[in-house]
């Protein structure tokens, strides 16, 4: 990464990346003429991969006809589109679909339509969330202060709101204990998760909010099987709500077009976001029930929250786009097919490596954990920066990955997320395995374990 001058303030404000000059299907192209197959599409977003055709021509009709109209005004034929594609498809379902800009905003408007349902209802008691540690729902306040990612949450603390609170999560590597049952362990977790609604008195808690397969904070994390049932037992015995975060894992990512589907229940609230519209325009949603939105339209009749870009007719036109194109191109076999492909060659290639101590995903959607010791789940010392390594030794070997650090309590190690494009080919997944195990290797070098 070259220190050359920039105005623009970049994530590192020490280090200005390449710029991204083309893209073609799993491939970006950086200004220097290198290729970089791109594994994880940014952080799980491109996922029907790069300048797709049919997308394009539907931006360019769509932004030839019209770009925007303010919600306080019109609606769009694409909005509408999009939402009868998105919801109302189950009586008692998720009914309507809020657009605003991505994933944190659709948390945001997730947390304050839970609130105002609860004041609508009469309840306004209800204003405390439960969410989980090890999670991330977004850099917004709100969203931050239902996110559990402590390095993220830290500098942040004093502005963060104290209506959230957080319980262990559903994370078997670290949490589960070596002498307890799969079905222990959930049971333990739902025991939790009950202690915490009454601590907090059962009638003041408006949701429960988690991502079904949690992404940036654990590098995908599924739940054991029946957690969710129980989490959702739990809100509805209680009256509240559970919301589910799928920004990243959604939209098709894990195999089915909701992870929640592989869950066996529904949430009342679901966030989505970088799947939805592929990268190709800024664009998340709030799913919500119909018994919630029609609550406040019998009510005070309007959600109060506005932003000034909801439901962009661009970005609608867009995300319509990408979810007929994953539909017509039956685009979930896929993402099934690839995903078991992928899986085995992680297992070929780590699942006896000294230093991964876990491989774990769903569909297109993986994880690998690096660890210092693998019997004893011990990470390595984050001071390494070991998945800044691999980051850097990825992209000098033509593979653009999503890795992220470890924690010094160790509850996390480094880990690398991989969320290749529905489009990638055999080859390309072959590819990326190949160029994934030399990066770790190299890391592992560079930090004297190699
Ligand atoms: N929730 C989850 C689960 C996410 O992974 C992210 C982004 N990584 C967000 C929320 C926030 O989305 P955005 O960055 O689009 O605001």
């Amino acid at each position: 990464m070259a220190a050359t001058r920039t105005r623009v303030m970049h994530r590192s404000l020490r280090e200005t990346p390449p710029k991204a000059v083309g893209g073609e299907g799993v491939w970006l192209i950086a200004e220097d003429g290198r290729r970089i197959l791109d594994s994880s599409g940014g952080a799980a977003v491109s996922c029907l991969g790069h300048q797709h055709p049919r997308v394009l021509a539907a931006i360019a009709k769509q932004a030839s006809t019209l770009a925007y109209a303010h919600t306080g005004f019109f609606s769009s034929e694409p909005a509408e589109e999009l939402a009868e594609r998105l919801v109302g498809h189950e009586p008692g379902g998720l009914g309507y679909a809020y657009f605003v800009s991505g994933g944190s905003e659709a948390i945001e408007a997730s947390i304050k339509l839970a609130r105002q349902y609860f004041i609508e209802r009469g309840e306004p008691k209800r204003a405390r969330f439960i969410a989980r540690r090890q999670s991330y729902h977004g850099n917004t306040l709100g969203a931050l202060s239902a996110g559990g990612n402590a390095w993220r949450r830290e500098p942040y603390a004093p502005l963060l709101s104290p209506s959230f609170s957080h319980v262990t999560p559903a994370f078997a590597y670290h949490e589960k204990r070596d002498d307890e049952s799969e079905a222990g362990f959930v049971a333990r977790l739902a025991a939790e998760l009950e202690a915490e609604f009454q601590r907090l008195g059962p009638d003041t808690v408006a949701a429960f909010i988690a991502e079904p397969v949690v992404g940036a904070t654990a590098g995908c994390v599924p739940a054991p099987e029946g957690y969710f049932k129980e989490v959702r037992e739990i809100c509805t015995r209680h009256g509240a709500l559970l919301i589910l975060d799928e920004v990243m894992c959604g939209m098709g990512r894990t195999g089915t077009l909701h992870a929640w589907e592989q869950e066996g229940i529904s949430p009342d609230i679901q966030a989505i976001a970088k799947g939805l519209g592929g990268g190709y325009q800024p664009i998340g949603a709030m799913l919500a029930s119909g018994t919630i939105v029609d609550t406040v339209r019998n009510g005070s009749g309007a959600f109060q929250h506005g932003h000034t870009y909801l439901a962009h007719p661009l970005a609608c036109a867009a995300a319509l786009e990408v979810q007929r194109t994953i539909s017509d191109e039956k685009l979930l076999d896929k993402v099934k097919e690839r995903g078991r492909q992928l899986e085995q060659r992680l297992i070929e290639r780590f699942g006896n490596h000294r230093h991964v101590g876990d491989i774990r995903g769903r569909g297109l959607f993986w994880g690998i954990e690096l660890v210092a010791d693998r019997a004893r789940r011990q990470p390595f010392d984050p001071k390494l920066k070991l998945h800044q390594r691999i980051k850097s030794a990825a992209f000098a070997g033509g593979l653009a990955c999503y890795p992220s650090g470890g924690t010094a309590d160790g509850q996390r190690g480094d880990h690398v997320l991989l969320a290749p494009p529905y489009i990638a080919t055999s080859g390309d997944i072959d590819m990326i395995v190949e160029r994934l195990g030399a990066a770790v290797d190299s890391a592992l070098k560079d930090v004297g374990h190699g």
